[in-house]
Order: C-alpha cells, then sequence, then structure tokens
C-alpha cells in the first residue's frame, strides 16, 4: 500500500513521514509541489493521499481537484479551517480535515491512517428505501474505507445479513416500506448482540420518542437527519472502534493469552447450555484430554521458554486441526480440552490418533540450531454422562490410563 504526501513544508513532511513510518510501518513518498505529485502519480498507484491546500505552484487547494480526479482517497491538511474553504473541499469527499498546528496534529494524522486502515476490514450493511439516500451514504462509508453492501427495507436486510454475517455494522433508515427500522433492528437483536453488531438508525422525524425508541430497542446510536458528513464520520468511526475494543476485551477475558486457545471458564459457560441440548437431541459428541508427555523433561533440558514454544506449537495444532464450532481449551500447563460435535465414536478415535500421530512428526524450533519433539497421551470419552464435568472426569480418568499404559498412546472410553 503507498501514501502520498504532498506539502512543501519540508520539515513538517519529514517528520509526518517519520511517524508513518515507524508507527505503521508503511513507505510514504513526498511531494513539495503539485508537478511533483503528478509525477508521481503517473509513477505509482496510491491508496491514500495527504494534501495541503498552499503549494508553490498551487496556491488554492488545486492539489485536491486533481488527486481527486485521480480517484484518490485524501486527507486535506490545513493551516485554518475557513468555512468557505471548507465547503468547496467538502465537495470533493475528502475523507477529513486535519490541522496542522501541533505535534498532536501528526499524531492525529497517524491515528487516522490507522483508522482507515482497520476501516477496510469491516463490512457495513446501508438499508434505505431511497437509492438517492443509499448512494450518498455509501459513498461516505466507501471514503472512511469500509466495504459496503446495500438493502433496499428491513426483509432485504435479513436476508442479506444472512448470506453475509460478517457485517459489523447496520445503518437504517426508519420509514421504509414492508419492513421499517424499528422492527430491523428487533429482529437484528435477536440474533445479534451489542458486542458484535451495531446498529446506526436514521430519521428525520421530529419527535424525540424516535431516537429513545430506537436506542432502547437496541440501536447502539442514532443520528438526527440533516447531518454534516464530519458528524457521520466521527460517529461511524467511533461506533466502529468501540466494536474493535469490546473485542479485544472479550478476547482477553475468554482466551488464554499464550497459546490464544480458550480458557477453562469460557469452555463451560459455552459448552455447559450446549451439553444440555445434547443430551435432549442425542447428538454425537466427543470429549478429549489432552496432556504432554513428561513435559518437564523438556523445561528441565531446553528451558522454560521451550517449553512454552511446545505447548503453544501443541495449542495451534490443535486449533487449526479443528472446526470453528468445535472448541479447544487450555486447562492446565501442558493441558487441553477438546470437544468435537456431532462425530461418532469410531470417527472421534480415527481424529485423535491421527492427531497423536501429526504429534510425533512435529518438530518445534526452540533455537536457531535446535528443535524439540515431544509426543502426548489423550483420553476420549463418547458416551454421554449426567452433566459436562461428569464427561470430563471421565475423559481424565481415560487420560491417566493412557499415561499409565506407557504414554504416546490415544485411550478411548
Ligand atoms: P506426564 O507424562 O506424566 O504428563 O509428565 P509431565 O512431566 O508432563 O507431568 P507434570 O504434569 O507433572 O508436569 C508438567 C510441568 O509443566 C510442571 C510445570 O512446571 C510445567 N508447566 C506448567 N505450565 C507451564 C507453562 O506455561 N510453560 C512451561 N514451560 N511449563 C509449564
Ligand atoms: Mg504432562
Ligand atoms: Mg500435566
Amino acid at each position: 500500500m503507498n501514501l502520498l504526501l504532498v506539502e512543501d513544508n519540508r520539515s513538517l513532511a519529514k517528520l509526518v513521514a517519520q511517524k508513518i513510518k515507524s508507527k505503521l510501518n508503511l513507505h510514504i513518498d513526498i511531494a513539495y509541489t503539485l508537478a511533483e505529485a503528478k509525477e508521481l502519480v503517473k509513477q505509482k498507484e496510491y491508496s491514500l493521499s495527504l494534501l495541503d491546500l498552499n503549494l508553490p505552484d498551487a496556491p488554492n487547494g488545486e492539489v485536491v481537484g486533481y488527486i481527486y480526479s485521480k480517484q484518490i482517497p485524501a486527507i486535506v491538511l490545513t493551516a485554518s479551517l475557513d468555512e468557505e474553504v471548507r465547503q468547496k473541499i467538502l465537495k470533493k469527499d475528502v475523507i477529513d480535515f486535519v490541522t496542522k498546528t501541533s505535534v498532536n496534529d501528526v499524531l492525529y494524522i497517524v491515528s487516522k491512517i490507522e483508522r482507515l486502515l482497520a476501516n477496510r476490514r469491516h463490512k457495513v450493511m446501508v438499508v434505505d428505501d431511497s437509492q438517492l439516500v443509499r448512494r450518498k451514504l455509501s459513498k461516505l462509508l466507501r471514503n472512511q474505507m469500509f466495504q459496503v453492501i446495500e438493502a433496499d427495507d428491513g426483509e432485504d436486510a435479513l436476508r442479506k445479513i444472512d448470506h453475509d454475517p460478517d457485517v459489523r455494522m447496520v445503518i437504517t433508515d426508519y420509514n421504509m416500506p414492508k419492513m421499517d427500522g424499528f422492527d430491523l433492528t428487533l429482529r437484528l437483536r435477536e440474533t445479534y448482540g451489542k458486542e458484535e453488531l451495531a446498529i446506526i438508525a436514521i430519521s428525520s422525524d421530529e419527535s424525540e420518542l424516535v431516537s429513545s425508541k430506537f436506542l432502547k430497542f437496541g440501536a447502539t446510536d442514532f443520528l438526527k437527519k440533516p447531518f454534516s458528513t464530519e458528524e457521520f464520520n466521527c460517529r461511524i468511526n467511533n461506533t466502529i472502534e468501540n466494536l474493535e475494543n469490546i473485542e479485544t476485551i472479550l478476547q482477553m477475558a475468554n482466551r488464554d493469552y499464550m497459546t490464544g486457545a480458550y480458557n477453562r471458564r469460557y469452555f463451560f459457560d459455552k459448552m455447559e447450555p450446549y451439553y444440555k441440548k445434547a443430551l435432549e437431541e442425542n447428538k454425537h459428541i466427543a470429549i478429549a484430554m489432552l496432556d504432554i508427555d513428561k513435559f518437564k523433561s523438556i523445561n528441565d533440558t531446553y528451558g522454560h521458554k521451550a517449553g512454552d514454544e511446545a505447548i503453544k506449537a501443541l495449542a495451534n495444532l490443535l486449533m487449526d486441526s479443528t472446526k470453528g464450532s468445535d472448541m479447544v481449551a487450555r486447562f492446565g500447563g501442558e493441558e487441553f480440552c477438546v470437544l468435537l460435535k456431532d462425530i461418532s465414536r469410531e470417527d472421534a478415535f480415527k481424529f485423535f490418533e491421527e492427531l497423536r500421530l501429526k504429534i510425533v512428526g512435529m518438530d518445534v524450533p526452540v533455537t536457531e540450531s535446535e528443535s524439540v519433539n515431544f509426543t502426548v497421551s489423550i483420553g476420549v470419552v463418547t458416551a454421554k454422562e449426567d452433566t459436562l464435568e461428569q464427561m470430563i472426569n471421565e475423559s481424565d480418568l481415560k487420560l491417566y490410563q493412557a499415561k499409565n499404559e506407557g504414554r504416546n498412546r490415544v485411550q478411548m472410553g
């Protein structure tokens, strides 16, 4: 990804380029004049530009028009925010305005670019029966580098999100035929929690009841028409940033820091309700307890850090070998619990026997020249007990049987 900075103040240009390089590890080309910018644009494709409005050969923001004509997204750097200039430039769909009066502004630029790069990962759905409004909102969102899909009423939105469950934010109108914004919000919240999907409602309705009703129904935020482009951008970016923060917190709360596998608490939170259902519906599941054999000797021979590498390699192998609906959790030091869904006793044995052999054949590099090998013992149970805990206790017993019978083996319950 190439960035272009057009700025005639050399020391400022260098400062910005250096901060972007050190914080984001991105390369940025610098042009000191409009003519130099044109030369660079001829040679390379740019995904983003930072533009000074006052250049020696373009004193009135001409560079914005040029970059706009080349369809390169732009952030404008200005010394002052004159309202007339602002309005003129907003028409050119710039991403943001940044004043350049202090070091804080440089930090803002860096965080803005970071935000835009993160936005590229997120999909947003715009729901409105007016094509004109949809187009306008989509354009604003694409300008902030989001992926965008459109729906023309609530029903259409529900259908589309079913096929596209990685939509992270829905921006919905209130009044729509078939299904309005209220009903859509309610229906979405039946499936998607606030921690996974943001809903922003937009309406020009004068009544204050509309906004409070939306928020009570589960909308994340509410925008009253008319709104400025900058207000829209700020709210959208804040909302997505909150979602990302929640994701980080959940990640930290539910997963083991060292391996990224789920922790024991999350395993029970998530699997106890599932286990009840599995009992009622007589679903086939398998639960396995795994433990590295003679792990102490890895620590003793190669050091604790090498031991950690072995544990991480095992966790990665377990997570890579299982499906998204299965569950891998680290229960103790070098002990993992694996729950497989919808699997027969025979297939469970095959799965864990193959896994055991993969582990036998795995070399884990611990220094530049050394690697360690290890084996695991596995206790597997497929017959269901009254509770999840009892079934896990049974697999634990089988694990100890596997250890007693010589290790590096799968013991079936
Ligand atoms: P066995 O075959 O019977 O399982 O023998 P073992 O040596 O693997 O058994 P044990 O469970 O007694 O030893 C596990 C050791 O793992 C003890 C502990 O110091 C070490 N350990 C626990 N957590 C970690 C960790 O996160 N990293 C490292 N490097 N070692 C750990
Ligand atoms: Mg062990
Ligand atoms: Mg152990």
